[in-house]
């Protein structure tokens, strides 16, 4: 009697918010359990899912086809990883399958290929075609295969002969034919030489050569070809001669690729003789919490300089001792790569470095010894806190502030919420470090949600920085316009120059100036993409968009009316650049933002500049302020302080405060003190004021009023629809049917009393890359209710026959809101 049928749920990475039912071929059943990946029919494709359930319940509608192809083991997702996952989808309101997909590295996604097939006819040609032909070349490369394979387009090589029309060619002189197609991983494992030395039957008599590199070889157990040439510097003969006696045999085997560290020197400084007291009692709670194996949130609030990173070394240790693994999330690894670099010089144990600098074999391969548990540490951005690991002990999350750890893009996570999350499915314990950490972290550690560690002190006792806040109001220089640098900024520049100490200067804008301006007519060069105005660069003499790749250049005159009189506003680091050139001719410069930094090297080279003295002034916008060790940096400048705080965002405080005490902390790590001076047109702001007395709970204290008084969060939790499409008036339209049905369901008082929604209304950026943009935010006190509510509103808007042309995006926890 045959078994009953069963049948596998599976997500597939598409853009639909379901699971597709597939049968299970009765050999297959068993080994095609939840995790497994499988290749399934999908319309007139086939697409590489997740099977997610199995169950023996005919699934009720059309025809069930069955599963296509299971890929190997080695890519099925434990059980655990999978609910990880599951939950994340589920909180994100994003498709399971697109969860998967965007939590593995991309170089597993498939990709299809043309099979070809050599014909009769083509086989006994190839006798007779030129040598060295690219007919040639292509009928050997099938005949290889064994008649029938996909084929490279690299095979035309230097034959300079164009490969479609060749192969086009071939088919219709009936040389080869199409045979269908294969769907392959887009990155393949990589495999290299490897040899064996092998007994030989009777002895065999070798020249004393021979006899050297077969000794070699047998010595070494098995070699690598590459490992082998250099032990032995000989001719090839000598090995072919071993290869065609069989003393000697070669084979393929499997390795990884692994990541290039280019630009990094060897930041060493070796270990710390002694913890200082607030490390110790840190890392006695961390321990304990370790010792008990569950999940337990710290946050760990240490100033500036105070030493967090060896507070985290000392914990991942132990974690490793322990026998578990750990993943340490930083910002931006480009930028943080001294800290990485610190990290791998301390620890003697195998570590993964997940991140989008490296190229996506490296990030295949990197992801391949995570997943076999070969690796007991991974370190990365935000995304390897999906890093595939089984034995989870501790997360930490340094700089959890950063909004880099936001991903602004299809699905819009929060690796620090979701670390969280995963320490609290793994039992695990989790580490936020920040100077200055979120509202949201610090209210939970307050709420004694979080346990509450604290470093007040700079290592050593060495003082923070002193802080001096410059009013630009009263900076007028007679009839001109306002300076750039303020007198007192100027004279501490000048000081430090003479002293041949360092220093910093902080202005969060880069190009040379963000506007111009005709005095005549008042027009203004804008984006034709983008609701922005285009800002001027001095590299190229153009004006660029910041928000897209646009750019013209700009003209002697008005375009609107040819007046001469343009003029050039709001100062840009290009410019700073060149200001201080001139007024500091002897200073060696440096400057590091999105248009001089375009190669992830960079970073590291212009750090080492500075560590080395090459570069003693070094201006820059947030880049800057991310937690670099510059011992020698005693002055950090602050150009323009409001910045940040103009931004129509309910964060714009929050940030202020926490990048001022940010790049305030880069100042004075060594053993000189430090200085800083902010220039402000908002002398009197409280985030601006806080940061002066670098007193972050008063600032959190006055902050928090603000954002229960206006129901922001922490006290709320909010998800912002943003609708985007070509025409305005279609996305207008459909923004109001949105509103419509926001509206009905907010007739249910079980929502109306917890929930509210602003809008739908314009975005701040109105236009964005030529995309016309809406929004509405919803705003609930409790996240299951807002959840459920969301849910019920885009089901409701998939009902109501959504306007082509508009696309929908969800943005649970939004902190990009422009
Ligand atoms: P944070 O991340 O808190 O700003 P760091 O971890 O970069 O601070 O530490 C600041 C400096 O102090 C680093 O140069 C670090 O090597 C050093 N340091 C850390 N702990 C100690 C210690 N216990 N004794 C001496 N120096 C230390
Ligand atoms: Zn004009
Ligand atoms: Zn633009």
């Amino acid at each position: 009697m045959p078994e009953s049928p069963q049948y596998a749920s599976v997500a597939v990475p598409l853009p639909i918010r379901k699971t597709f039912s597939y049968e299970i071929p009765e050999p297959w059943k068993g080994a095609a359990v939840p995790g497994r990946r499988v290749l399934v029919p999908f319309g007139r494709r086939f697409l590489a899912g997740y099977v997610v359930e199995v169950t023996s319940a005919s699934p009720a509608g059309k025809k069930i086809l069955p599963i296509h192809r299971l890929f190997d083991e080695e890519f099925t997702l434990s059980g655990k990883y999978l609910s990880f996952l599951d939950w994340t989808a589920r909180y994100y309101l994003h498709p399971l399958g697109e969860v998967i997909k965007a939590a593995l590295p991309a170089g597993m996604q498939l990709k299809k290929r043309e099979v070809y097939e050599a014909t009769p006819r083509g086989l006994e040609k190839i006798g007779s075609l030129p040598e060295g032909s690219l007919e040639r070349k292509i009928l050997l490369a099938l005949k290889k295969k064994g008649g029938k394979g996909p084929l490279s387009s690299k095979l035309s090589g230097n034959t300079g002969r164009p490969w479609i029309p060749v192969i086009a060619g071939m088919i219709s002189e009936g040389l080869i034919a199409k045979e269908g197609e294969a769907i392959e991983q887009k990155i393949k494992d990589k495999s290299i030489p490897f040899l064996r030395a092998l007994e030989p039957p009777d002895p065999v008599p070798l020249t004393a050569r021979q006899k050297e590199a077969y000794d070699v070889i047998r010595e070494n157990g098995e070699m690598s070809l590459q490992e082998y040439k250099v032990k032995f510097k000989g001719s090839n003969s000598i090995l072919l001669k071993l290869l065609n006696l069989k003393l000697v045999e070669s084979f393929k085997k499997n390795t990884f690729r692994t990541p290039s560290w280019e630009g990094l020197d060897d930041w060493n400084d070796g270990p710390p003789d002694l913890l200082t007291g607030d490390q110790k009692s840190a890392l006695e709670e961390i321990s304990a919490a370790l010792s008990s194996a569950k999940f337990i949130p710290f946050l760990l609030h240490g100033v500036t300089g105070s030493g967090k990173t060896e507070v985290y070394l000392r914990a991942i240790e132990e974690t490793v001792a322990r026998g578990k693994q750990a993943i340490l999330l930083v910002p931006e690894i480009a930028l943080t790569a001294q800290s990485v670099a610190y990290f791998q010089s301390r620890i003697r144990f195998p570590v993964a470095i997940l991140h989008s600098g490296l190229s996506p074999a490296e990030r295949y391969d990197e992801w391949r010894r995570v997943k076999r548990g070969l690796v007991k540490l991974v370190i990365g951005a935000r995304s390897a806190i999906f890093a595939p690991l089984d034995d989870l002990g501790l997360i930490i999350v340094d700089e959890e502030h950063d909004p880099s750890y936001k991903q602004e893009e299809k699905l819009r996570y929060q690796a620090r919420d979701l670390s969280l999350v995963r320490g609290k499915m793994e039992q695990a314990v989790v580490v936020l470090g920040s100077a200055t950490p979120s509202m949201e972290s610090f209210h939970n550690a307050m709420e004694k949600k979080f346990r509450y560690l604290s470093l007040p002190r700079r290592v050593d006792d060495r003082p923070l920085p002193e802080i001096q806040i410059v009013d630009m109001r009263r900076e007028k220089d007679g009839e001109k316009e306002r300076p750039i640098f303020s007198r007192p900024l100027e004279e501490a520049l000048n000081q430090n120059a003479n002293l041949g100490e360092q220093a910093l200067l902080f202005l969060n804008r880069r190009g040379f100036s963000s506007f111009s301006l005709c005095r005549d007519c008042g027009y203004v060069y804008r984006c034709p993409n983008c609701s922005v105005s285009l800002n001027y660069h001095l590299a190229d003499k153009a004006f660029h968009c910041h928000y897209c790749d646009y750019s013209q250049r700009g003209a002697e005159r008005c375009p609107q009316c040819s007046s001469i009189r343009l003029q050039l506003f709001g100062i840009g680091t290009q410019r700073l650049e060149e200001e201080i050139k001139k007024k500091f001719p002897r200073v060696a410069v440096g400057r590091m933002d999105r248009d001089t930094m375009t190669r992830s090297s960079a970073y590291q080279k212009i750090l080492s500049q500075v560590r080395r003295g090459e570069v003693n002034l070094l201006i820059g916008t947030q880049m800057i302020t991310k937690g670099h060790d510059l011992p020698r940096v005693t002055l950090v400048g602050v150009l323009a302080a409001d910045l940040s705080l103009n931004i129509p965002d309910f964060r714009a405080g929050e940030r202020t405060c926490q990048l001022l005490t940010q790049v305030a902390g880069r100042s004075g790590r060594g053993s000189l003190p430090g200085k800083v001076i902010i220039q402000t047109f908002n002398p009197q702001h409280y985030s601006i004021q806080t940061a002066k007395g670098q007193a972050f709970v008063p600032f959190y204290e006055q902050e928090l009023n603000f954002r229960k008084e206006t129901g922001y969060p922490p006290f709320t939790r909010l998800v912002n629809l943003r609708l985007e499409g070509n025409v305005e008036a279609q996305v207008k339209r459909q923004a109001e049917n949105m509103e419509k049905v926001v509206e009905r369901f907010l007739k249910d008082r079980r929502y109306s009393e917890q929930i509210e929604a602003l809008g739908p209304a314009a975005a701040p950026l109105s236009r964005l890359k030529g995309k016309h943009r809406f929004q509405m935010l919803l705003k609930g006190k409790k996240w299951q209710l807002l959840h459920e509510f969301t849910e019920r509103v885009l089901a409701g808007l998939e009902q109501a026959h959504p306007l082509p042309g508009v696309k929908l995006i969800v943005d649970v926890d939004p902190v990009n809101m422009l």
